[in-house]
């Protein structure tokens, strides 16, 4: 299983490493995000759905209260939150399966909550409090297809990297 864990110190780093994501999914992935609440996982669905080309005028926010926000970039893009769905019978209303396995890429925070076995491809993104604005964002492949992405992920992220260090070196020079 592969797994990889990035250390950032600001949101605008957590929404770029989604924004990265967002740039190399094709199309009917299941992100899980795992954190406590103020970990970030909004933030960095944020970030995703700028990756895959949603646009500015549509403001990203919790779906706390309502479930499902449906978003249509590039691909369209699922966020669902599972904090409040406490019973099975809930969950069982919300159809999960219709967009877990569509063309779209589904976003879930709370992935926890999800009945294990409901899901067993997809990449778990768990983001983890480190004090003041660090977080740990630690990404696990779950399947072949997400072995891939996973790599395509870090990929991109390397490029964007280097091309930021040389934006650096160039302003100072
Ligand atoms: P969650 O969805 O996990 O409950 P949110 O993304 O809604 O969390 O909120 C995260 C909060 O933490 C925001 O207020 C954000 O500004 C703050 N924050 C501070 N540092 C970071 C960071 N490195 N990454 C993400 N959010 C951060
Ligand atoms: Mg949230």
């Amino acid at each position: 299983m592969g797994s990889w864990t990035v250390t950032v110190n600001s949101p605008r780093k957590t929404m770029s490493l989604g924004a990265r994501l967002g740039d190399v999914v094709q199309g009917g992935e299941i992100i899980g995000l795992i954190g406590e609440l103020g970990a970030g996982k909004t933030c960095f669905v944020r970030g995703f759905t700028a990756g895959v080309e949603v646009g500015k005028d549509a403001w990203v926010r919790s779906p706390t209260f309502t479930l499902i926000n449906e978003y249509h970039g590039r691909l369209p893009v699922y966020h669902i939150d599972l904090y409040r769905v406490g019973k099975q019978e809930e969950l069982e209303g919300l159809n999960l399966r219709e967009y877990l396995y569509s063309d779209g890429v589904s976003l879930i925070e709370w992935f926890e909550y999800l009945p294990a076995r409901e899901v067993d491809a997809y990449l778990e993104v768990a983001i983890a409090h480190g004090g003041g604005a660090k977080r740990e964002i630690k990404f696990v492949a779950h399947g072949a297809r997400y072995e891939l992405l996973l790599e395509a992920l870090q990929q991109a992220e390397l490029k964007t990297s280097k091309v930021q260090g040389s934006n650096r070196l160039k302003s100072k020079g």
